[in-house]
């Protein structure tokens, strides 16, 4: 569910507590976390070591420390940091200056994973395509994505090699915005469409961390504050509500499997030439 705006106000909360951080102790209390390593091989490895870094790529979380390994953390469905203790924690890490922070995962569907240097950016690139903030993030780079996949926009927006961090919210958030269907063959959209699309998908993830994530079911940030975007959805999870731009009831389907919400009229399903 924490998409790149959830992992990002993650990230930037983490970051000043714990670089230069010596992790005295470290717990792991969940097999599945670090599958298919072993719980207590992985804490060894991070014990002692110092937090050089806390980075984002896509929605991994990733530690940089000092002996050249990196932690890298994915949350899933319900995955998150917090520096006061609460139910179904998973992991705990002691710091040299006394605070302790547990990582907490109601679904156990997070992911520990501690790389060697080399290993780290082929992991990374692998798994996620460019930072859709980034300046490689370009609309010819999204049109060449797009123009080779024929499965619904939807679909292969949600692939994390095309648009790294984008998660089922931001996906609607952004396709509300650029008034594209999101059922359309991807490479059924214009030069124009694909523009707007582009344009949108930054928006709506600047949006999303400058109201620190949505708060859904058990996202917190590690400061226990909740975010705020949820209020300021524009579609997602607002079926039978009026569309903010035009009235027009906003409707629900379902998109590679996931819910799909948009706005009929704005969005509509066939292909407009003059669009
Ligand atoms: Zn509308």
């Amino acid at each position: 569910m924490p998409e790149l705006p959830e992992v990002e106000t993650i990230r930037a909360q983490l970051a000043p507590r714990l670089e230069g951080r010596t992790l005295t102790s470290v717990e792991i209390l969940d097999p599945r976390l670090t599958r298919p390593y072993d719980l207590f091989e992985v804490a060894e490895e991070l014990e002692g070591d110092v937090v050089l870094a806390v980075e984002r790529r896509g929605k991994y979380l990733v530690l940089r420390l000092e002996s050249g390994l990196a932690l890298l953390v994915h949350l899933r469905m319900t995955g998150g940091f917090g520096f006061t203790p609460r139910t179904h924690e998973r992991a705990v890490l002691q710091l040299d200056d006394g605070s302790r922070l547990a990582y907490r995962d109601v679904r156990r569907f997070g992911t520990w994973l501690v790389l060697e240097s080399p290993d780290i950016e082929p992991y990374l690139a692998t798994k996620n395509g460019f930072e859709p903030l980034s300046r490689r993030f370009t609309v010819a780079w999204l049109a060449f994505r797009l123009a080779a996949r024929r499965a619904p926009l939807k679909a292969v927006l949600l692939d994390q090699r095309v648009v790294a961090g984008l998660g089922n919210i931001y996906a609607d958030e952004a396709l509300w915005r650029a008034r594209v269907n999101p059922l359309r063959p991807a490479n059924g959209l214009g030069a124009a469409e694909v523009a707007r699309v582009h344009r949108a998908i930054r928006a709506a993830l600047r949006a999303g961390i400058e109201r620190q994530g949505s708060t859904l079911r058990d996202y917190a940030t590690p400061d226990g504050a909740e975010g705020s975007m949820q209020d300021e959805f524009r579609v997602y999870g607002r079926d039978g509500e009026p569309c903010p731009r035009c009235r027009t009831t906003i409707s629900k389907t379902r998109a590679s499997g996931r819910g799909t919400w948009f706005c009929p009229r704005c969005q509509p399903l066939a292909a407009d030439v003059l669009r």
